[in-house]
């Protein structure tokens, strides 16, 4: 059975950008989105193999430590032809400089070096998973992806991390030649695009009351 959140819900998150997007997105629905911040936690080490169980491990010890239910998510790029690089480590190939000219410079690179320079061989999907868990054991889980390719150079000062070099199926336009309402495609205006936004719908659909 699907459980609900009502109420106060911790956003493990010590990122203030998605900490406010989630209020943004709960608010409608009745839930006061608090950080992980405000209520003194301290972040774990993502040790998880896959986007799931990162997610899993921040959302369980973000529950535990404050006693109320708390919300994770863990994304990152997938490139094929780099056997699903970076992945989990999206973050950590920008460098504690977070730069990610240098991490997108890289996956050119890479993909030069592997002779991928037609659009079928530079296929790519970022992948949102969140996971919501209650301090009595409890868990929400959903993931999504949207697939597209990278193109060279990047293109657009939209958005944030790889978004310039990655243009969505269907479009003509990299995530940082869009808009945020664009590059989300959040209803009523649309359907989920992003990753994370089909990702949110999902879990939406399971476990908030509708607005
Ligand atoms: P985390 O989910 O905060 O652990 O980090 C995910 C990393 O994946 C980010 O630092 C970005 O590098 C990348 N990433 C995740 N979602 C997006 C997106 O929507 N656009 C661009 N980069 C993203």
């Amino acid at each position: 059975m699907h459980r609900k959140i009502t109420g106060r819900l911790v956003i493990a998150t010590h990122n203030p950008g998605k900490l406010a997007e989630m209020q943004e997105l709960l608010a409608p629905h009745g839930v006061e989105a608090v950080s992980a911040g405000e209520v003194g936690l301290t972040e774990p080490e993502e040790t998880g193999d896959s986007f799931r169980a990162n997610a899993m491990i921040k959302a369980v010890a973000a529950a535990n430590a404050a006693r109320l239910p708390a919300f994770a998510d863990d994304s990152g790029i997938v490139v094929e032809a780099l056997d699903g690089a970076p992945g989990i480590f999206s973050a950590r190939w920008a460098g504690p400089d977070k730069d990610f000219g240098a991490a997108m410079t890289r996956i050119e690179r890479l993909l030069q070096e592997r002779g991928a320079s037609t659009p079928d061989k530079r296929r790519a999907h970022f992948v949102s998973a969140l996971c919501v868990a209650w301090p009595d054991g409890h868990l929400e889980e959903v993931e999504a992806r949207v697939d597209g390719t990278l193109v060279w150079p990047p293109r657009g000062t939209a958005g944030f991390g790889y978004d310039p070099m990655f243009m969505p199926d269907g479009f003509a336009r990299t995530f940082g030649e869009m808009t945020s309402i664009e590059k989300h495609g959040l209803p009523p205006l649309g359907l989920g695009l992003s990753h994370r936004a089909r990702a949110f719908v999902k879990l939406a659909e399971i476990c908030l009351e509708p607005r």
